[in-house]
């Protein structure tokens, strides 16, 4: 069997509900998983009203409105007739929501987040199972939250696998053998069954979660580009499309940044030898990108880039050496912090991470460290990491700019960097 990953630029609106459909339509309709996210840009809404609902901010109303018309509005496009239930579904899965929004938000914010922002995919999906079904094609609508099966930690859930192991295998089956099955990317529940969200851009993870407890024979993620590139084209003017790559340099790629894949996605796929195509929902007959077990390495230089980072360089108060016990307490306010570390070096004397500069977090990070160290830091950075670099790759990339920090393993070296200021 197969798993399609279908992401928000996919479905968002109804042209591309329609081009998905077509690309569905070529496939056979047995034994056929499609995993779909919320259309467009809609869990940035869903996540503006949660706060607005937090704050208990009047414009909650108004931005819940938008995203109903949003919806509507698609499904007036879709089905030319009202009386197909389709119509009330969607409703009734808003109502949903609105008995959360009337009550106070008084439960944990990421609690509240979760159960309100898992309402985009479940939306999608019924709108896409509903017109897949219109256009001829047998489609079951299934809840993932009956097979993913995660812990509290919501908006970052971690999932119970031998859980939802046996949830998928005992129902799905039956399913696949009906009709084209179609379901949600990045929701789950908890064993009190409230809804979780497996993380921002989570929907590759869950086809992956599915591939591996199905044993898929592949996945394929269907996106806006051409497959995986060696740079992202808003940095570079001349990519290259990889054709072949490997789990592990996959793993490597998307864990550095290079938002093509979700970096949880590629594990569960390679631990059971399933091959990942990266393929473009724009022309679908191409061949896009295999991820597989190969043992070449990438044939071009990888470039990933990320802007808005911080410098941060911790040293002990009394200036002593960096020890043992003060990077094991840097780690657990790190931690506490929820801050993920970019890249990290240390010397004798100063330990320094580069990290996104997500305010907030960031701000408190740096009270909690200053309560034990010295603590300077340096924002506006980039970090460029490049995967099998060599010296032309990295003078190529710090054309123009002053160079912070750098780290080289054998294949992989990561540059922090600065703008140079123009003369005045
Ligand atoms: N809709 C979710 C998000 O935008 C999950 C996903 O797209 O993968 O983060
Ligand atoms: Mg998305």
């Amino acid at each position: 069997m197969q798993v399609f990953k279908f992401g928000g630029a996919s479905v968002k609106d109804a042209n591309g509900i329609k081009n998905i459909t077509n690309i569905i339509q070529k496939y056979p309709s047995t034994n056929l998983l499609i995993v779909i996210s919320a259309m467009g840009k809609i869990t940035n809404k869903l996540e503006e009203l949660t706060w607005a609902h937090v704050k208990g901010s009047e414009s909650a109303q108004e931005i819940f409105e938008e995203i109903k018309a949003f919806h509507f509005n698609i499904l007036n496009e879709l089905f030319k007739d009202h009386n197909n239930p389709i119509f009330d579904e969607v409703a009734n899965t808003f109502v949903e929501i609105e008995w959360l929004l009337e009550d106070e938000a008084s439960d944990g914010a990421a609690y509240l987040y979760d159960q309100i922002v898992s309402i985009g995919e479940l939306v999608s999906t019924k709108i896409v199972a509903a017109y897949l079904n219109q256009m001829g094609t047998f489609t079951v609508w299934t809840d993932a939250r009956n097979y993913i099966k995660t812990d509290n930690n919501y908006r970052e859930a971690n999932v119970i696998w031998d859980k939802t192991e046996q949830e998928v295998q005992k129902h799905l089956p039956s399913f696949l053998d009906k009709g084209v099955v179609v379901t949600q990317g990045f929701i789950g529940a908890t064993s009190e069954n409230f809804t979780s969200t497996l993380g921002r851009d989570g929907s590759d993870y869950s086809a992956a979660i599915f591939c591996a407890c199905l044993n898929a024979e592949s996945m394929t993620i269907w996106k806006d580009v051409p497959g995986v590139l060696n740079a992202d084209p808003k940095w570079f003017d001349e990519t290259e499309k990889i054709e072949e790559l490997s789990y592990h340099d996959a793993i490597e790629l998307t864990y550095y940044g290079a938002n093509v894949i979700h970096p949880k996605t590629i594990k569960p796929i390679q631990n059971k030898g399933i091959t990942l195509y990266v393929k473009s929902f724009l022309n679908p007959d191409e061949p896009g990108t295999a991820i597989t077990n190969t043992k070449t390495p990438l044939p071009v230089a990888s470039f990933i880039f990320k802007v808005n980072q911080v410098l941060i360089s911790i040293f002990p108060k009394d200036f002593s050496f960096i020890i043992e016990e003060n990077l094991s307490q840097i780690f657990n306010i790190l931690h506490k912090n929820k801050v993920k570390v970019n890249t990290m070096l240390n010397s004798a004397i100063s330990f320094s991470v580069s990290v996104d500069n997500d305010e907030e977090k960031i701000k408190q990070l740096i009270v909690d460290l200053s309560e034990t160290f010295k603590v300077k830091y340096n924002a506006g950075l980039e970090l460029v990491t490049i995967r099998y670099y060599n010296q032309q790759t990295i003078d190529r990339v710090i054309i123009n700019k002053n160079v912070l920090l750098e780290v080289k393993s054998r294949h992989t070296c990561q540059i922090v960097m600065k703008d140079k200021t123009p003369n005045p």
